[in-house]
């Protein structure tokens, strides 16, 4: 059986020796943030650490090193056939519908009088339908540390057969375009160390009393007298007392090794599945602006998921099949060194914008009613301030 199963960060780790691919195929070089450069005061010295094919830039500390996939042997994508031309012109709302929408925005604002939502007369209907093209794209990337934890007993394995290419350690990727993260401890890396925080010993001087064990007595402070020539009567006249902290023992066990004076030092592998997912709506001109659109959905008119897509040819909308070569290729570049794409996905929604005009006490005003949630944008609501006739 595997010899890490008892670790709860193995629980998910199941490589058999097989797995293994030689070093000699060439270490990746590692992308460092600065950071990592320098480890922090408590890092343990870089001659804790043995050398490991294959992992040799892997660093101590927050932000190890991220390791660039092996290249990608998979063929080019295929062009697709673009979408059938969609229904542009989807039935507007009705006006009842809008009417509803605009009533429930106005009783969500409790400062709104609902009477011009539900008396105002509507004059006009006019859609300003448009497109929202979106690319998701599902990336793993992986980054090693060096690490290390008290020793007590684990399997020690370094050296045992050369440890496998951080790519090649199997994980358990999440559904797709769910982001996750899982940590694994590289096997064949484990050793034992001396700990280098207490060098050794298991403890380390108290800090309340100096290493020595005790005190200035706090009722006599110090002097081993009370009031005239009496003896003190908490410190028997020592001027004395024990440290609460190390109970009189003047060391407390170390926190780095927790009193076993030896660290099991090994490399942990950290993998991170993230969906980055950019936008592109086509501008409209009806006056709404367009950070409103992004909390809405709209009809999905495109669906395309692939391990890479192609950028979607031939829809109607010029602005979107030049968005969409952008976008595609921009993520291509951008994920493809430091990590390995695992799945894509475009799809482009037809977001209904109807802008309705409705008069109230003889004047002309607006609202927008746009999403398949029907949310509604009025900034020139007539009546907003009845909180503040009443203050
Ligand atoms: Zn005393
Ligand atoms: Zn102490
Ligand atoms: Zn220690």
């Amino acid at each position: 059986s595997f010899p890490f199963s008892n670790s709860s960060q193995n629980r998910n780790y199941g490589i058999a020796h097989s797995g293994y691919v030689p070093a000699a195929q060439g270490a990746p070089a590692m992308f460092h943030p600065p950071a990592s450069e320098s480890p922090g005061p408590s890092a343990p010295p870089a001659s804790m650490f043995d050398s490991m094919p294959g992992y040799e830039g892997t660093v101590a500390g927050g932000g190890g090193g991220f390791l660039p996939p092996p290249m990608p042997a998979y063929p080019a994508p295929q062009p697709e056939p673009g979408p059938d031309q969609p229904h542009w012109n989807i039935p507007s709302i009705t006006e009842d519908v809008a009417r509803e929408a605009f009533i429930q925005f106005a009783l969500r604002h409790c400062c709104y009088s609902s009477a011009p939502a539900k008396d105002g007369v509507i004059t006009s209907m006019q859609p300003f339908n448009t497109y929202r093209y979106r690319l998701e794209t599902f990336t793993e990337s992986r980054s090693t540390e060096w690490s290390h934890e008290p020793y007590n007993g684990q399997p020690v394995d370094a050296y045992a057969q050369p440890p496998p290419g951080p790519w090649d350690i199997p994980a358990k990727t999440p559904s797709f375009f769910m982001a996750g993260k899982q940590i694994i401890k590289v096997p064949y890396t484990s050793s034992v160390k001396s700990c280098h925080m207490c060098l050794g010993m298991g403890r380390k001087p108290c800090r309340n009393c100096a290493g020595s064990g005790n005190k200035v007595c706090w009722v006599c402070n110090g002097s081993g007298l009370r009031q005239g020539h009496q003896q003190c009567h908490h410190c028997h006249g020592r001027g004395r007392e024990n440290c609460n902290s190390c109970q009189g023992r003047g060391s407390r066990p170390c926190d780095t090794c927790r009193g076993q004076q030896q660290l099991l030092v090994y490399i942990n592998l950290t993998i991170e599945w993230t969906n980055n997912s950019d936008d592109y709506v086509v501008e409209q001109s009806s006056g709404l602006q367009m950070k409103n659109l992004s909390k809405v959905s709209g009809k999905e008119v495109f669906r395309d998921s692939q391990h890479m897509v192609y950028p979607v040819m031939g829809f109607p909308d010029r602005t979107v099949v030049l968005a969409a070569q952008r976008l595609v290729s921009e993520h291509q570049s951008k994920y493809f060194q430091t990590s390995r794409i695992i799945q894509q996905r475009q799809t482009i929604e037809l977001i209904p914008i109807t802008k309705v005009t409705y008069m109230w006490k003889q004047k002309s005003h607006m609202f927008f009613v746009y999403g398949n949630e029907f949310a509604v944008n009025a900034e020139d609501y007539p009546a907003t301030c009845c909180c503040c006739a009443i203050m």
